[in-house]
């Protein structure tokens, strides 16, 4: 049942217990009221009918009334009756009272008449009203009953008056009822769109939150269902929000978000949607677009959120990763297009790209990554995934210092995947947490390995963005290289620079703790990931490995050459060491000896190698010893 209509039947049912109680309350007064008033009426009846018998014996001296009294027209509603001196009844009238009926006239003597000279009483199912009148002149005396029928005398008495004033209460308490559950339910329907509103809108910002935009996204699709007309759902993510708010303090941040909610406000029609779904991220919702607009809002949205935010009397600048999913292509449902959509603003974010349209072949979730997934999953146990090692060279001694572990998969119907495809995925899906850890254990037992046949050198291992999140990283290390008896100087970890500056702060503590370990930490790519100088002068790194882009670029591009050069004084200036990657001739190798380049690694010296194959070109190639 309705509120309104709960609230109008309890109003009616107050309505209905309050006409009762002051009906009987009526009830009673009336009653009582009548009683009297009836009593009275009859002693005025009484007296005047005594009158009347009184004149009839006027004039003669015999003043027996018993004849007149039976010859008198008396009226037939009242029973009367004669009585002498003694109330001893003498003759009475032949009315039609049931108290002529059914009781004999000796029952009158049950009247005490002596006292009164009116009253009534009761007589099982009746009620008798009496009065006594003395006939003037004689001795005798003229008593006059009226007699009712109990309930009907109630009824009489108490009906009409009743069913009016009841009737009167109810018409009063419906429309009482009715105007206050009318200004309730106008009270209670403004705070349930305030609710509701609550409910479905961000507090900060008063954007639709995500349940609303799920909503609109929904009746969106439901309307273009038929006409196909393509929708559109952009994930926005501010860049650095973090950072801004580590720095400036929350404040500050709700600040920014909100002059960003509302320039976002400012640039697309009414009847698109901008939501804001949590933290830094917002979402559009664009009902009817065709390409060409998508790219319109896309550059917008990245031009109106490049222009400095005043904040705090500070101009800040930030910028946004887009994530782009279109209805029906990249999804029928509004989950889908909520996952699509993310899995772009993922793969944006990733690539450093501001914004991206979804594609299933870089979506982890799409049919064939995952059944990849579960056959990675499977590899892990299945000894189908190995490791590879490629050696480093110190470019002053001309000789293995170390080695990288290079993951490999051999899949049983797919022949050999390069890292480079499964990795990224396993990094989407999670599975990159076990992964890192066979490769740890993998390579630290090869290092002891070699360890015993004297082979003494540095192995380095690829870690993940998605591990520097991991708080049990570092006592996974801490507990492998206690329970097989390794230094940790043996061991090196490579951290791309896009890996740590997505998300600086995160990273940082993991950093510090392996740093503080022992472990050599070196950052891969480097050059490629936008780290400011600020940064680099903070990170506990030992190790800057050039992209190998720049190094294979070197001979025929004065850029990259100037680049190197630059990376290379700079890692020096700071206390750092420079490895280069991505060696593949003589003349590179002769250059980054000019440059002062600290180690070398490429195809030149060696491919990636089994362990064994590693072993034998050591003993053959003339880098060793
Ligand atoms: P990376 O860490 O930058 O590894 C260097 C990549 O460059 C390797 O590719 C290596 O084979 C290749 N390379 C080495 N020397 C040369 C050269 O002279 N010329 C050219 N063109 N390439 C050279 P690989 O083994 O295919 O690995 C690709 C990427 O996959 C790695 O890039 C790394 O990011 C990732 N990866 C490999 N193994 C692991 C692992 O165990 N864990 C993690 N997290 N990532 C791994
Ligand atoms: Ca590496
Ligand atoms: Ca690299």
């Amino acid at each position: 049942m309705k509120l309104r209509q709960r609230l109008l039947l309890s109003f009616i049912g107050v309505a209905i217990v309050v006409t009762t109680i002051f009906g009987t309350v009526a009830y009673y007064i009336t009653i009582n009221y009548s009683n009297e008033e009836k009593i009275h009426l009859l002693q005025f009846i009484a007296q005047k009918n005594a009158s009347d018998l009184s004149a009839l014996t006027k004039n003669t001296t015999n003043k027996n009334l018993i004849h007149p009294f039976s010859n008198h027209n008396f009226n037939d509603i009242f029973s009367y009756v004669l009585l002498n001196e003694n109330n001893k009844p003498l003759a009475r009238t032949s009315a039609t009272s049931l108290l002529d009926l059914k009781h004999p006239l000796s029952q009158l003597n049950k009247l005490n008449f002596q006292h009164n000279n009116s009253g009534n009483l009761e007589f099982g199912h009746n009620k008798i009203y009496w009065a006594l009148a003395k006939i003037p002149e004689t001795k005798y005396k003229l008593l006059l009953i009226h007699s009712i029928y109990k309930n009907t005398a109630l009824m009489q008495v108490v009906g009409s008056r009743f069913a009016i004033t009841a009737a009167i209460i109810i018409w009063l308490a419906i429309w009482g009822a009715l105007i206050l559950s009318a200004r309730f339910s106008n009270q209670l329907d403004k705070q349930n769109a305030i609710l509701v509103h609550q409910a479905l809108h961000d507090h900060l910002t008063d954007l639709p939150n995500r349940y609303l935009l799920y909503d609109r996204l929904q009746q969106a699709i439901y309307y273009n269902h038929h006409e196909k007309t393509p929708i559109t759902l952009l994930l926005i993510e501010i860049n650095r929000f973090k950072e801004i708010i580590d720095t400036l303090g929350h404040r500050s941040g709700d600040t920014l978000l909100k002059q960003i909610s509302q320039r976002l406000k400012n640039i697309v029609f009414e009847q698109n949607t901008v939501a804001r779904l949590d933290g830094d991220q917002f979402a559009i919702l664009l009902n009817d677009t065709h390409e060409k607009n998508i790219d319109i809002v896309v550059k917008s949205i990245i031009k109106i959120l490049e222009e400095p935010f005043p904040v705090d009397e500070l101009m800040l600048e930030t910028g946004v990763t887009i994530g782009i999913a279109t209805f029906p292509d990249h999804g029928k449902d509004p989950d889908s297009l909520i996952r699509h959509a993310d899995v772009a603003l993922y793969q944006a974010n990733k690539d450093g790209r501001s914004f991206m349209v979804y594609s299933s072949e870089a979506d982890p979730n799409s049919i064939d990554q995952l059944t990849l997934m579960s056959d990675l999953h499977r590899a892990l146990n299945n000894d189908e995934l190995e490791l590879y090692y490629q050696p480093k060279i110190d470019l002053k001694s001309h000789k293995v210092i170390g080695v990288e572990a290079l993951i490999r998969w051999q899949h049983p119907e797919r022949g050999f995947i390069t890292p480079d495809y499964f990795i990224p995925m396993a990094e989407q899906s999670g599975l990159i947490k076990p992964i890192t850890a066979w490769v740890m254990e993998q390579a630290l037992k090869q290092n002891q390995e070699w360890e015993k046949i004297d082979i003494k050198i540095k192995m380095a291992i690829n870690v993940s963005q998605r591990n520097l999140y991991d708080h049990q990283l570092t006592s996974q290390f801490r507990n492998l290289m206690q329970q097989m008896n390794i230094s940790t100087h043996h061991l090196e970890i490579e951290i791309t620079e896009t890996a740590i500056m997505s998300d600086p702060s995160h990273s940082l503590a993991t950093l510090h703790a392996l740093h503080e370990m022992g472990i050599k930490l070196s950052i891969d790519d480097f050059g490629t990931g936008f780290t400011s100088l600020s940064h680099l002068k903070d990170l506990p790194i030992d190790e800057l490995k050039i992209d190998k882009s720049f190094i294979m670029g070197m001979p025929h591009d004065d850029k990259d050459l100037a680049i190197v050069s630059t990376i290379i004084e700079l890692a020096h200036n700071m206390g750092y060491s420079v490895v280069a990657e991505g060696v593949e001739s003589q003349e590179i190798m002769d250059m980054l000896i000019d440059l002062k380049c600290n180690t070398v690694q490429g195809y030149y010296i060696s491919r990636p190698l089994p362990a064994k194959m590693f072993e034998h070109w050591l003993i053959t190639s003339g880098w060793h010893k």
